[in-house]
C-alpha cells in the first residue's frame, strides 16, 4: 500500500446529504486503514486558503459541487482524463504538489458496460444536460471506439460550447425528440429528478430497446428509473457511478482495491 495521506477529506458547499463519508469509511474499515472521511464544507471564496491548509497536511481526497473545475485550475498536475473534464474529483499529494484526476469518468464507464456490455462501442447515445457531469460522459463515450452522442440542453449555448470540446462524434441536438432519434442510451446529466419524482424525458418518447442511465440517485431510485424499468428499459440510476468513482478514488489514494461490497453494504 502507497503511504498514508495526513487526512482524507471530501470539499464540497454544502456536503451535509454527501453519501461519499458512508462508503467510503465503511472501504476504510474492511482495508483496517486507520484514518477518517470527513466531508468539509468549504464556502467558494475559502477554497484556495483549505487547499493550503490540506497540502501542509498531506491530505488526500475528494471534490464535489461546486468546486471540481476551480480545483482544476489549483492542481499542479493533472490526469489526462481531468483535463479532458476540465474538473477534477479526486485529489492527492507529491512532495507537497496538488494533482487531480477525475474518476467520474471512469464512474459512467463502469454503468455503460453493465448496461450495454460491448455495445457501447457503436452506441447511440442521447445526452440530456451540458454541466461537469456531460463532459464526465462526452470523456467516457469518446473512449468507446465508435460511440457517437448527440448532446441535448436548455441553454443551447452551453451545449455547443460543451461539444466543441470533444471530437466529431458529438453533435448538439435542437431538441430533446432529435436527441433521442435512435438512441441505444439515453442519459440523464441534469438535476431533474433529484428533488421530486419529475422525469427528464416522458418515459413514453423512449426508442424501444434504449438503456436508460440517470446520474441522479435518491434513496429507492428515481421515479425516472422505476418508470423506465417498467416500461421493459434496463435502466440504473447514479448510485452505481457514485460507488465506482468512490472506488476508482480510493485505488489512487492506496494503490489497492477497496471491498465494494462493504461499501455497498454501508449505503443499504
Ligand atoms: P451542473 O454542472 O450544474 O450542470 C447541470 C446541467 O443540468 C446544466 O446543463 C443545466 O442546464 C441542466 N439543468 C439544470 N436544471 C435543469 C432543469 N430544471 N431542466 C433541464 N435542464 C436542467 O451539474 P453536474 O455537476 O453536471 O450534475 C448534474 C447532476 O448529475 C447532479 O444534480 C447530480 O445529481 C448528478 N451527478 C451524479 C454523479 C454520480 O456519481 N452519480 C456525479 C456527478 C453528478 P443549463 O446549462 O441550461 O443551466
Amino acid at each position: 500500500m502507497s503511504d498514508l495521506p495526513g487526512r482524507l477529506v471530501l470539499l464540497g458547499h454544502p456536503v451535509s446529504h454527501s453519501l461519499s463519508p458512508r462508503f467510503q469509511n465503511a472501504a476504510l474499515r474492511a482495508a483496517g486503514i486507520p484514518l477518517v472521511y470527513e466531508a468539509l464544507d468549504v464556502a467558494p471564496e475559502a477554497l484556495a486558503a483549505t487547499l493550503a491548509d490540506l497540502a501542509r497536511q498531506d491530505a488526500s481526497g475528494n471534490v464535489t459541487i461546486p468546486h471540481k473545475e476551480a480545483v482544476a485550475e489549483l492542481c499542479t498536475r493533472r490526469s489526462a482524463l481531468a483535463d479532458r473534464c476540465g474538473a477534477v474529483n479526486t485529489f492527492w499529494h507529491e512532495d507537497g504538489a496538488l494533482v487531480g484526476d477525475n474518476t467520474d469518468v471512469g464512474g459512467v464507464d463502469a454503468i455503460a458496460h453493465a448496461l450495454l456490455g460491448d455495445a457501447r462501442t457503436t452506441a447511440r447515445v442521447a445526452l440530456l444536460g451540458a454541466g461537469g457531469s456531460a463532459a464526465a460522459v462526452l470523456a467516457a463515450a469518446e473512449r468507446w471506439g465508435a460511440a457517437r452522442v448527440r448532446l441535448y440542453n436548455r441553454n443551447m449555448e452551453r451545449a455547443r460550447a460543451l461539444a466543441s470540446r470533444f471530437d466529431a462524434s458529438v453533435d448538439v441536438a435542437p431538441s430533446v425528440e432529435a436527441a433521442l432519434d435512435g438512441a441505444t442510451l439515453v442519459v440523464n446529466a441534469t438535476p431533474v429528478g433529484l428533488r421530486d419524482d419529475a422525469h427528464p424525458v416522458a418515459v413514453d418518447l423512449l426508442p424501444t430497446g434504449a438503456a436508460v442511465f440517470d446520474l441522479v440517485y435518491r434513496s429507492g431510485e428515481t421515479a425516472w428509473v422505476r418508470a423506465a424499468r417498467n416500461a421493459g428499459h434496463r435502466a440504473a440510476d447514479g448510485e452505481g457511478m457514485l460507488v465506482e468513482q468512490g472506488a476508482l478514488s480510493f485505488e489512487r489514494w492506496f494503490g489497492i482495491e477497496p471491498d465494494r461490497n462493504a461499501m455497498w453494504s454501508a449505503l443499504h
